[in-house]
This record gives structure tokens, sequence and C-alpha cells, in this order.
């Protein structure tokens, strides 16, 4: 257990000290002025000027992006984090750190680092099945690659975005069953997939693979997603090569990335496998990577779920494993999501699809509105936790959009 922070107003708050998330900030008064911001309860504290500050070395945090800090490696991110623990707990610090913060709703946010590539994977059995059962009904809803390995596609880093950004409703070919060929035009089936990320900061050589076991050398830091979906572009295009046009023009990312430290306590077995993996994929004699974190999915200030990641079918450690898998390498600021979180329950899942059943049962708001799908001016908010120690809870921060024509 860490000390208590001199900031009084970070006690008990989910951005506490054992938390420490990292982004990217900038405030009015000089808006070009890009900084790396570590948040501590409802603050944000310049990380390269109290590097400065204090004398310690400062080159990581005194940039404009966290990519040299990912860069850095397993051993200095512990270095970094234990000097930030220090400044921020030990009351000598006070007078020098306190100008150094800014109130968090004075801080501009932004995307945290240059996204390098982005991987998307499909992990939740609940997910898998409802989707399954809605696009290809009367067939057996998960494919029969399905639990020997983690499926995922190549997504297009260049859209990601940060939480705030607002979002275009895409255009693209639609075409229903019925309809004898597609007409072009904006979505009618505008979804969301609420998920969570994972930003890697260590490269790997190219024709290396990364074992399950290097996922905390080669993994910095966990955050949310919300992967913006089209669904009638989707249902049309995805065959036989999946994911294109529906999916890639846009994905949200909260802009706080919580380093994997932060996550000790949150680590949780993941569930029974009916399938026996492959042995790279096997994680049953090591210390799997399930993490408990509780989505929460609001649409215009109501709650509409709450996802439960620690029912996540392949951890990111599998997900890690298995993109590497064929010697492709990794580089600083690859992002990969862990595929929509749903759970077993209706209101644990994660994208519109599955709560209104592809559209058949449209959720009921409280202004007596219905939702099949996202409408203009919609806003979307997924928000988490999980357990930090001692009782205390993580925060994550969210990921918000809004929905314009
Ligand atoms: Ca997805």
């Amino acid at each position: 257990m860490t000390a208590a922070t001199w900031i009084a107003a970070a006690k008990g708050s989910p951005f506490g000290v054992h938390n420490l998330p990292y982004g990217v900030f900038s405030t009015a008064d000089r808006p070009g002025r890009r900084r790396i911001g570590v948040r501590i309860g409802d603050f944000v504290l310049d990380a390269g000027a109290a590097a400065r500050a204090t004398g310690a070395p400062s080159v990581l945090l005194d940039a404009d992006t966290l990519n040299p800090l990912l860069a850095a490696g397993r051993p200095l991110w512990a270095e970094v984090r234990a000097a930030l623990t220090h400044w921020l707990t030990e009351e000598s610090y006070r007078g020098a750190l306190t100008p150094l913060l800014t109130p968090l709703a004075e801080a501009e946010l932004h995307l945290p680092f240059e996204v390098a590539d982005y991987v998307d994977f499909y992990s939740s059995e609940h997910h898998a099945t409802n989707l399954g059962r809605i696009f290809r009904p009367g067939a057996e809803p998960l494919t029969p690659n399905w639990k020997h390995l983690p499926i995922g596609y190549h997504g297009r880093s260049g859209t990601v975005v940060v939480s705030g950004t607002p979002v275009t409703r895409p255009h693209g070919q639609r075409k229903a069953p019925s309809d004898a060929v597609p007409d072009f035009g904006p979505t009618r089936r505008l979804d969301i997939e609420a998920e969570v990320g994972f930003v890697v900061g260590t490269p790997s050589e190219p024709g290396s693979r990364v074992p399950m076991a290097g996922f905390s050398e080669h993994v910095f830091g966990v955050c949310l997603v919300n992967d913006w979906s089209a669904r009638d572009i989707q249902a049309w295009e995805y065959v036989p090569l999946g994911p294109f046009l529906g999916k890639s023009f846009a994905t949200s990312l909260s802009p706080w990335i919580v380093p994997l430290e932060a996550l000790e306590h949150a680590r949780v077995a993941p569930p029974a496998r009916d399938v026996e993996p492959l042995p790279y994929l096997d994680d049953r004699a090591g210390e799997p990577w399930g993490l408990d974190i509780e989505l929460e999915v609001r649409l215009n200030g109501h709650t509409l779920s709450r996802p439960p990641f620690a029912g996540m079918y392949w951890t990111a450690a599998q997900q890690l494993a298995q993109m590497t898998a064929n010697g492709a390498s990794l580089r600083t600021g690859d992002l990969f999501a862990s595929g929509t979180v749903s759970g077993p329950e209706p209101r644990t899942r994660g994208a519109l699809i599955e709560l209104t059943w592809n559209g058949t049962e449209p959720i009921e708001l409280p202004d007596g509105s219905t939702r099949s799908f996202l409408e203009d001016g919609d806003e979307v908010t997924i928000t988490a936790t999980a357990p930090g120690p001692a009782g205390t809870r993580i925060g994550f921060g969210e990921v918000s959009g809004r929905i314009r024509p």
C-alpha cells in the first residue's frame, strides 16, 4: 500500500495515487503547447515540469506525446511511476508541485500517443454468439475456429480519435436481405462497441513471437475504446474478408492510459475454456491476464448496460501472442482492442445490435423516445472502474462521442 497523497481532494478518488494514468493535455493560456499530464484526483499534473522542478531526468516526460515514454520499456516505466508516486506523497514537494496542477475542467485532453497499428479482436463468447445468431440465423453461432484462436482484424489507426471528438455518420452501401440491389447513403444502423484497449510500448523484432509471458514487458497500459460500427454497411461488405468501411470511419479512445502496474489487484482468472488451446495460447499453467474491469455504457446520460470484462474468453496476453504468432513485429504505439465486451445477461451487452436484438426490441429512453440504433445528436459515453489496492477503485475516465449528420 502506497502512502497517502498530499492532495487532500484526491483521497478516496478512483484517480488516487494508486492509479496515476498518463495523458496529453494543453491549457487555454497556451493552446498549442501539448504536455504529458498525470491525473491525480480531478487535477492534471504537468509531468515534464514536475520532473524539472524536482531535479529528476525529464526527457521522457518533456514530450507532446507518450511515445518516448512508451518506447522506454518496463524498467523505466517502473522508475517513472515510482518517482511520480514519491513526488505526490512526500509533503516536501507540495510547494514546488502545487503550481503545476491544472484543474481537470481547465485541461484540454488530446490523443495521448501516436497510434501505430490498430488491431481489433472479437473475444467475448457472449458477443460472438449473439452476433452469430443475428447475422447467420439457423447456423452454429460460433464459427469453428472461435475457441481455437482469438479472432481479430487490422483496423485503421489514422481514424482513432480521442474522446469528445464528434463522429460523423458514415455513408456506404446498404442492402437489406429483402433488397434486390444495394443503394448508397448514410448508415441507418449506427452502433457502438464498448471495448478495452491495450497500448504497446516495447517493440518486437520482425520474425520473433511474443509469448504470453512477455505481455507486461511489451504492454504499457490500458484504456477504453468505442469501436463505432455501421451495421448495415458491415453486414453487406464483410463477406468474405471481414470488417472494412463499416468500422474504419472512427474509433474513439479514452484520454487516460492506466499503467498496467495499477491493475495488479484487478487480475482474475479468465473463465474456464472448454476447448484445449494450443500450447502458445495455453495460459492454464501460468498467471493468466483476466482483468476485473466493470464497464458502463450510457446513451444521452441514461445507463444502457454494464458489461463485465472479467468474463472475456480470450485475455489480452493471449491476443498479443496471437498477433505475433506469425512473427509480425510490434511497434511502439500499437493499439489492440478486446472486441465488444458483452456478458451473459441482456443488460450486460456492449453493443446496441445485441441490446435491441438487431433493432427488433428497441430500447426506451427516459424522455419517452426509443432507439434501435443511434440517431444524430446522440451522445454515447463509456466509463469503467477496476479494483485497486485495499478496497480502492481504479478509474479509467471515459470515452464519449456525439453523432453528427
Ligand atoms: Ca470491435
